[in-house]
C-alpha cells in the first residue's frame, strides 16, 4: 500500500502550504493590519481543530466564524483570541453563546436588547460588533440616520461592549471595483457620521479575500481572510497562477476492484454509460455521501498512477467507477487522487460550474481530515 493515509478515503491537509499561504497574505497587508482568519463552515471544511495550532503558531490575530457553535469549536481547540460570529445568533441560543466569550454580530435594536438580556443573565458583558449593510443586502443596518441613532444607543448599553463595526462586499471579486469602492465609500461615510455624533468604535473592517488581493484601500484596522488562507481562488479576475498561493487540501481514495467488461456493458445505475470497447474498470469506494458529486457522473476525472481516468456511469452514494483501460497495471490498493495534483479544487469547480467553496464544503464529515 503506497497510500498517504490509512483506510478508505481521506482529505489530506498540508500545513506547510497553510504556513506559506499565511506568510504570502501577511506580505500583502499594510503594517499593523489585524489578520482575522475566517473559519466558518468548520474552516471551509478543512477542520477547525486540525488547523488551529498552526494558525496560532503563525500569529493569526483573531478569528471569525459563521455561527456560535463554530466559535465553541475554536474555544474547544484552545483559542483564546477574539472570535467574531459573522451571522445571526438565534435568540434562544444567546444564553449558550454567552458562555464562550464570542463577539456577536448585531444589526437591530431588538437583537441588541436580547443580547443585553442574555448578558445580564450570564452576569457579564456581551461583546458585539455592528454590521452595516452597504450593498450586499444580506444582514446589517442600512446606512441612514435612523441606524446611526440606534447604533449610538447600542454603544451606550451597559451590558454590551461594542468591539467593532464592519460590512461585507458583494462584488469585490470582480476586476472592475466600482461596486466595491461604492460600498467602501458608504461604509466610511457611516463611520464618519457616527464619529461626528461622538460614537467611536474601535475596530473597522471590510476586506475579504478578493479585496485583500485587489483593493488595498479596503485594508482598514483588520481584514477578514477566508478563501486565500486555504489557497482557494476567490476571483477569476486575479492573476492567481503567479500569486504563490496554493490549495492546501488534497483528497484521496483507493482502487477497491479492477475488472474487465466486454463491449456493450452497461455501467452503474440506469445504464447511463455503455462501453464501446472491451473496458477495464476500477471501482472506487467513494460516492456522493462523501461529497463526491453525483454531477460528476460520466463527467469527472480522477488521477490513478499519474494518469487521468474518466468517471463512467452514475456516481453512487458510496462508490463510483473509473475507466482505466488505458492505464497500465492498475491494481487493487492503488492510490486515487480525487482532488490534488492533476485535478485541483479549481478544476473541479469549473467542471461543475460552481465555485471552489462549494467543492470543499461538500466534502462530507464521513471523510477523515488528515494533517501533514
Ligand atoms: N466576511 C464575511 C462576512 C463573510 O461572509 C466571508 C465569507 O464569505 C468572509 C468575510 C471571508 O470571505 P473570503 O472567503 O472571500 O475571504
Amino acid at each position: 500500500n503506497n497510500r498517504p493515509f490509512a483506510g478508505r478515503t481521506a482529505a489530506v491537509i498540508d500545513l506547510a502550504k497553510l504556513r506559506s499561504n499565511i506568510a504570502n497574505i501577511k506580505s500583502r497587508l499594510k503594517p499593523g493590519v489585524e489578520f482575522i482568519a475566517v473559519m466558518k463552515g468548520d474552516g471551509y471544511r478543512h477542520g477547525i481543530a486540525g488547523l488551529y495550532p498552526t494558525l496560532k503558531e503563525c500569529g493569526i490575530d483573531s478569528y471569525a466564524v459563521a455561527i456560535w457553535e463554530e466559535g465553541k469549536m475554536l474555544r474547544d481547540a484552545g483559542a483564546t483570541e477574539s472570535i467574531l460570529i459573522l451571522g445571526d445568533t438565534a435568540d434562544d441560543m444567546l444564553d449558550e453563546a454567552a458562555k464562550y466569550d464570542l463577539d456577536l454580530t448585531v444589526f437591530s435594536m431588538e437583537g441588541a436588547e436580547n443580547m443585553a438580556a442574555a448578558a445580564r443573565r450570564a452576569g457579564k458583558k456581551q461583546n458585539v460588533q455592528i454590521k452595516l449593510n452597504t450593498g450586499m443586502n444580506r444582514i446589517g443596518f442600512p446606512v441612514c440616520q435612523e441606524s446611526f441613532d440606534t447604533i449610538k444607543k447600542i454603544c451606550e448599553m451597559d451590558d454590551l461592549n461594542v468591539t467593532g463595526i464592519f460590512t461585507h462586499f458583494a462584488r469585490a471579486d470582480e476586476g472592475d471595483h466600482t461596486s466595491a469602492r461604492k460600498q467602501l465609500d458608504l461604509y466610511l461615510h457611516a463611520v464618519n457620521e457616527l464619529e461626528k455624533m461622538g460614537v467611536v468604535i474601535p475596530k473597522h473592517h471590510v476586506a475579504n479575500s478578493p479585496a485583500i488581493l485587489m483593493l488595498p484601500e479596503a485594508q482598514l484596522d483588520a481584514v477578514r481572510c477566508g478563501d486565500i488562507l486555504y489557497g482557494l481562488t476567490p476571483s477569476d479576475d486575479f492573476d492567481w497562477k503567479n500569486s504563490g498561493l496554493q490549495e492546501i487540501l488534497s483528497w484521496y481514495t483507493y482502487v477497491a476492484m479492477v475488472k474487465e467488461v466486454p463491449t456493450g456493458s452497461e455501467i452503474g445505475y440506469g445504464g447511463t454509460f455503455v462501453t464501446e470497447r472491451p473496458t477495464k474498470i476500477a471501482t472506487l469506494p467513494v460516492g456522493f455521501a462523501d461529497g463526491y458529486s453525483r454531477y460528476l457522473s460520466n463527467k469527472g476525472k480522477v488521477i490513478i498512477n499519474g494518469h487521468e481516468a474518466p468517471i463512467i456511469g452514475r456516481v453512487c452514494m458510496d462508490q463510483c467507477m473509473a475507466d482505466v483501460t488505458d492505464i497500465p497495471d492498475v491494481q487493487r490498493g492503488d492510490t486515487v487522487t480525487l482532488l490534488g495534483e492533476g485535478m485541483s479544487i479549481e478544476d473541479m469547480a469549473n467542471m461543475l460550474d460552481t465555485n471552489v467553496d462549494v467543492i470543499v464544503c461538500n466534502i462530507s464529515v464521513r471523510v477523515p481530515r488528515v494533517y501533514i
